[in-house]
């Protein structure tokens, strides 16, 4: 919810409160509006005053998403604006060891490894588009009521990794020895609810399934408990019914993969994650379709039918803790978020204000100015879109590599004798001008798909209290599920549940494309 007075705030109907019932039935006016509509979706792009959206307060208030300058530069590289350098290209007289495309948690990374392994005597330049870093790990922040909420805007949770493993020790070396983090306490009279500690679906008692116009049930109905209750009373066919038992039942006799490369992830590797799931569940394609894929496709943006089955168990491969207590799957109150500001301080100690701690990195605001200084051994430089990287010669002998950056309007030139591409490849694959032809096989391959993340702050979440469920799944209109979560305690959202509000999450997945 903005705080702000704008008329475009005003005239969307920001400022205006939710009320309980209008909390769900909100998404289906939203997809309603969306296809009366008479703008088409170019239109809709043109239309850019309010595209970027409210941004909330902090350090992330301008950096929703994707914004329209971020948007635009995208666009322009895909157009071809920057084929052939401009005329007035700026050259700023730098040269960096390594120059880091993408601030997201990889490049920051990257950059980390570069300044930890070179003793921090050479020189690193990371550049990424948005007004902060982050990447798909960052957050927003949102004074609801008077109350400090943080969401997070894509990547939301980590696993607890095993003591003494190389991501242990990489985390205690960003300043989270205890990856194990502590979350609000449950407070007031009223009996507590267990609640997870991620936005993603919880399958316990306190779970529901909504089934509302598109199972004929009008109003619609809820399902508390689905799998406590073995799906009965759920208005869907009795082989949807069977199907869904059995993906829940899980199948104890498959042999998962043991490491990258062996035989059973590549024969995973081979078949869409939709065929493996009919096959290890024996359940139908339909099924798979109209009831697991936005689910089972998650953050990845394409689903089953397209993703390899092997998509379901590499992160598995890393060999996390067992996450099947409650205390398994960790979030900062805004995400991985937390992960991008720990590397951030490691690597320029000034750029967060106080000690290296979770509480300090993730609470205090970052001082943008000392990301870019002179004297830095790693400078990060923002809202930079890099346009252009080229070998200066044949790239087998080439002393250096050129990297083409926009910002404000402007293109500019620095040159590095390394770099890395962090960026994705929907720039890289356009931008870097000697690719191999190996590396531009292999991008034709990928695909990208845009994800909405929406966060909804829900003024009084007492009606799903009552209703016995924190967390839910609908199967038709805009999105797909919520959940109200504990948020890891740190000062700024010290909030007691007696008198909560809280951010939930609501996810929807559209058509992939290849640019
Ligand atoms: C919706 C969603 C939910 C997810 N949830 C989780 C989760 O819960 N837990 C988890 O571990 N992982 C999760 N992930 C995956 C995780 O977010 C990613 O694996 C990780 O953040 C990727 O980091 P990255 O640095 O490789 O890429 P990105 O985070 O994409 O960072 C790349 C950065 O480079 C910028 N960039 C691109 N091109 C250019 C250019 N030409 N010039 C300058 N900058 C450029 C991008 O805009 C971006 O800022 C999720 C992903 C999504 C999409």
């Amino acid at each position: 919810m903005p705080d702000s007075n704008s008329q475009t705030d005003k005239t969307l109907g920001m400022l205006e409160h939710i009320s309980r019932r209008d909390f769900l039935n909100s998404t289906l006016l939203a997809s309603g509006g969306m296809l009366l509509g008479s703008l088409s979706p170019v239109q809709l792009l043109q239309a850019q005053e309010g595209w970027t959206g409210y941004g909330g307060i902090g350090d992330y208030s301008s950096s929703n998403g994707n914004t329209w300058d971020v948007l635009l530069a995208g666009h322009q590289i895909r157009d071809g604006m920057f084929d052939t350098l401009p005329a007035n290209l700026v050259d700023t007289g730098e040269t960096y060891d390594c120059v880091v495309v993408g601030g997201g948690i990889s490049g920051l990374a990257a950059a980390l490894f570069f300044h930890r392994q070179s003793g921090g005597n050479k020189t690193c330049l990371v550049l990424d588009n948005h007004p902060i870093f982050g990447g798909e790990a960052k957050r927003n922040e949102f004074v609801v009521d008077g109350q400090h909420l943080t969401a997070h805007q894509g990547s939301a949770f980590f696993p607890v990794p095993f003591p003494h493993s190389f991501i242990a020790r990489f985390y205690e070396s960003i300043g989270l020895p205890s990856p194990r983090l502590e979350y609000q306490k449950w407070a007031g009279s009223s009996t507590e609810m267990t609640l997870p500690t991620t936005p993603y679906p919880d399958t316990g008692k306190t779970y529901g399934f909504y089934f509302g116009a598109k199972f004929g049930q009008r109003p619609g109905i809820w399902l508390v408990d689905p799998w406590g209750k073995q799906l009965a009373g759920a208005p869907i066919s009795a082989q949807a019914k069977d199907d869904l038992l059995k993906w829940h039942a899980g199948d104890p006799n498959f042999r998962r993969p043991q490491y990258e490369g062996d035989e059973i992830s590549r024969q995973l590797d081979s078949i869409t994650l939709e065929d493996h799931m009919m096959e290890r569940y024996g359940i139908s394609r339909d099924t798979v379709r109209a009831y697991l894929s936005p689910v089972e496709g998650g953050g990845s943006g394409l689903g089953p039918d397209a993703l390899s089955a092997y998509a379901d168990y590499a992160a598995d491969l890393l060999h996390p803790m067992d996450d099947s207590d409650a205390t398994g799957a960790q979030m900062f109150p805004g995400g991985n978020t937390g992960f991008a500001r720990l590397i951030t301080k490691t690597l320029v100690p000034n750029s967060i204000p106080g000690p290296t701690t979770v509480e300090a990195v993730c609470g205090n605001r970052v001082n943008s100015l000392a990301l870019d200084q002179k004297d830095s051994s790693t400078r990060i430089r923002l809202n930079s879109t890099a346009v252009w990287v080229q070998h200066e010669g044949p790239p087998n002998s080439a002393q250096f590599v050129i990297v083409a950056y926009t910002q404000g309007g402007r293109v500019y030139r620095v040159k590095a004798r390394t770099v890395v591409m962090a960026g994705g490849s929907w720039t890289t694959r356009h931008i870097v001008r000697d690719l191999p032809e190996s590396h531009a096989a292999a991008y034709d391959q990928f695909y990208r798909s845009p994800c909405l993340m929406a966060n909804v702050a829900c003024r009084n979440w007492r009606f799903l209290y009552k209703m016995g469920i924190s967390g839910c799944r609908w199967f038709e209109g805009i999105g797909n599920y919520l959940e109200v979560r504990k948020s890891q305690l740190w000062v700024l959202t010290r909030v007691r549940f007696r008198r909560i509000r809280r951010l939930c999450s609501l996810s929807k997945f559209f058509t992939p494309t290849r640019d």
